[in-house]
């Protein structure tokens, strides 16, 4: 292990305090924008080719093994985005944390390459 792994360490572990400290709503998931069909019969949805209705904005997170969407209004999506980013952004981090981590105990314990 590096001095320069171990600020890496230090580094990542202070912009996850920084990150909580906001004391801001911290949202897992992703936000995507969907093109969907209506399902009436004679509507341009179903036309050739296709027109499909939107883009809307969509929230999706796991919970457990389930999936779960929900349909955001363009004032919701503003409102949701900077948390849902906050998510991700924190995630990240604790992904890079347990590179990080794992690389150090590998090298200490001599079990790693
Ligand atoms: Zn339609």
């Amino acid at each position: 292990m590096s001095a320069r792994d171990d600020r890496r360490i230090a580094a990542a572990r202070q912009r996850l305090v920084d990150l909580l400290a906001e004391d801001e709503v911290i949202l897992p998931g992703g936000l995507i924008e969907r093109m969907t069909r209506c399902g009436k019969p004679n509507c341009r949805c179903n036309g050739d080719p296709p027109q499909l209705h939107g883009p809307y904005a969509q929230w999706g997170y796991s919970r457990g093994r389930e999936r779960i969407t929900r349909r955001l209004s363009a004032e919701q999506t503003e409102r949701y985005r900077p948390a849902i980013e906050r998510g991700r952004k924190f995630t990240e981090l604790l992904v890079e944390l347990d590179e990080l981590e794992l690389r150090r105990v590998e090298h200490a314990e001599g079990w790693g390459t």
